[in-house]
């Protein structure tokens, strides 16, 4: 980080718009190694009663093994893991009351929907009316009552899922963890399932945590992101925080698209500072010394075209590079002097239409600019 910086440009933990319920699973100081390799590295998280929350990073960046250590699989070096105020650290998976959803679905080949679903209740010794009620009720809420009877080999990738859930709730875990359940589903479907997934886990209110590395997922289905980089957490909080005021560049850089234009604190004016970048002149709120190097930012959509009133816009000029239309938006790539890539994301091409290689003015509400130390 840099020396000059004197104020990071957002919390790294922060209160949602309503403030998260008690604390259910409360970890504190985690650590996990393999040989040489610290995974996790002194992780806090606090999930609150029915809440859902999503671990979103990168690949190896220790989410699994976070989900791993809260279900019991394997043991951590150091820390505690604390859920509904017992400490549950040490003890072993099948007295946790944890369920798990894994990537694969896990489900037995020779079982067939009705019995996968009542597995874990006939291991809990729960039988006759009690077992096929509970079995009914979970199959209901995953809408599969009518394959109750139907080998699980004969069943969609979907279909399997929504039997892999209802294994999982039908034995009312105190928690539910969910390793990348979607990934092996196509888009649509995977899309449907997030949704149904949301709904049925709030209705039911089980606290739920979820490992995703799809950004989008994440944003979805979360009351909380947890934002994993290198075995720690970068940023903890609502999807809107996550992405309005991310705590790092790299939580930007991982959530959502953004320009990025590295420059030199100038001025620094009330709660605002200038910026100067290879574009020009820019200002941001954001409390850094004269001197400090930086990186200014924004959202694509924050971005228009045509100039604005200089009190509340930043204001630069650059080359249109490339238009590329995506239907419910067209992508706009400009190139700054030094390579810089600035995207600007607009829902309506203006009238007239855009011709590559134009300089076009672009501008930005000073208030949507974001501020980090330089890296
Ligand atoms: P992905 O999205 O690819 O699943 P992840 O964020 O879930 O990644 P982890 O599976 O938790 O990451 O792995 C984190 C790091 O720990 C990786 O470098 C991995 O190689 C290492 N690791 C995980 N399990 C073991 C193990 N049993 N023995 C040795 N190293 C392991």
């Amino acid at each position: 980080m840099n020396a000059l910086a004197i104020a990071a440009p957002g919390p790294t933990t922060e209160a949602p718009a309503t403030a998260p319920p008690a604390a259910h699973v409360e970890i504190r100081q985690l650590g996990k190694r393999f040989g040489a390799n610290t995974v996790l590295q002194d992780l806090a998280l606090s999930v609150g009663q029915g809440e859902f929350i999503s671990l979103l990073g990168p690949s190896g960046c220790g989410k699994t093994t976070l989900l791993r250590l809260i279900a019991g699989l394997m043991l951590p070096d150091t820390g505690t893991i604390t859920i509904g105020g017992r400490d549950l650290t040490r003890t072993p998976p099948h007295k946790r009351n944890v369920g798990v959803v894994f990537q694969n679905y896990a489900l037995f080949p020779h079982l067939t929907v009705a019995e996968n679903v009542g597995f874990g209740l006939r291991n809990r010794r729960i039988g006759g009316e009690e077992l096929k009620r509970r079995v009914d009720e979970a199959l209901a809420l995953v809408r599969m009552q009518a394959f109750a009877e139907r080998s699980v080999t004969a069943l969609s990738g979907g279909q399997q899922q929504r039997i892999a859930v209802a294994r999982a709730i039908a034995v009312e875990p105190a928690i539910l963890l969910l390793d990348e359940p979607f990934s092996a589903l196509d888009r649509k479907l995977r899309e449907t399932m997030q949704i149904e997934l949301r709904h049925i886990l709030r209705d039911l209110g089980i606290t739920s945590i979820f490992v995703t590395h799809d950004q989008d997922e994440a944003l979805v289905m979360s009351d909380r992101i947890a934002v994993m980089n290198q075995g720690q957490i970068e940023h903890f909080g609502a999807p809107s925080a996550i992405y309005t005021h991310p705590a790092s560049l790299f939580v930007l850089e991982f959530v959502g698209q953004s320009t990025r234009l590295p420059g030199l604190v100038t001025r620094t004016e009330g709660d605002q500072v200038e910026v100067e970048t290879a574009l020009g002149r820019l200002r941001a709120p954001g409390g850094y010394l004269a001197g400090s190097r930086v990186v200014v930012a924004v959202r694509p959509e924050a971005v228009t075209l045509g100039e604005g009133p200089v009190a509340e816009f930043n204001m630069i000029k650059a080359p249109l590079a490339d238009i590329v239309y995506l239907g419910a938006k067209t992508q706009l790539h400009f190139k700054g002097p030094e390579g810089e890539a600035i995207q600007v994301d607009l829902a309506r091409l203006p009238q007239g239409g855009l011709a590559a290689g134009a300089e076009l003015s672009l501008r930005w509400r000073i208030a949507d600019t974001m501020l980090f130390p330089a890296p």
